[in-house]
């Protein structure tokens, strides 16, 4: 439904500039895997208004200090060529009671503080343009989230 396409990785790499001085206030060590890969379909300032929620809620849950990274990596789902972004922490990581309501609207662990819409819109924008994002835990500790989008055209 969304005629602009988009290259991911200077996305990204953009976003991580806007957030720059949330990362660095603590001592959060930023990883990045972005390679150039096909453009996929989406509105670039919605995008990125999803990349930069995933990156704060991830600085929120390590607080002071931690490691982000961030991975693209092209991936079909059911046969469908796509890309995938992988935002992972090595804060606390979800509760796996929690895991279910992530994404409703509202939903927050972080009472007074967070208002529970972040996820939950970030939900919409990606299902919007045909993606998927979720939510893990990493084995080693830590949350994964993945958002995954089919490849333009
Ligand atoms: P908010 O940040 O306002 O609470 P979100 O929709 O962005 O709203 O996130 C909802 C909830 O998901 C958070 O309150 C938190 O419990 C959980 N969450 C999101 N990102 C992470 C993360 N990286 N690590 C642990 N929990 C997270």
């Amino acid at each position: 439904d969304c005629s602009e396409t988009v290259d991911l990785a200077p996305l990204v790499e953009d976003s991580l500039l806007l957030v720059e001085h949330a990362l660095s206030k603590g001592a959060i060590a930023v990883e990045t895997d972005l390679p150039a890969l096909p453009q996929v379909a989406i509105d670039a300032g919605e995008m990125q208004q999803v990349v930069i929620n995933l990156i704060l809620n991830a600085a929120q849950a390590m607080g002071e200090a931690g490691r982000l990274s961030l991975s693209l990596a092209e991936e079909a789902r059911d046969g469908v060529p796509g890309v995938a972004l992988v935002v992972r922490d090595n804060g606390p990581g979800i509760a796996p009671e929690n895991l279910p309501s992530l994404f409703d609207p509202f939903f927050t662990t972080r009472r007074g503080e967070g208002t529970g819409l972040g996820l939950s819109i970030s939900q919409s924008i990606v299902q919007r343009a045909g993606g998927l994002i979720t939510a893990a835990n990493a084995p080693d500790g830590g949350a994964v989230f993945t958002v995954w989008l089919p490849v333009a055209g």
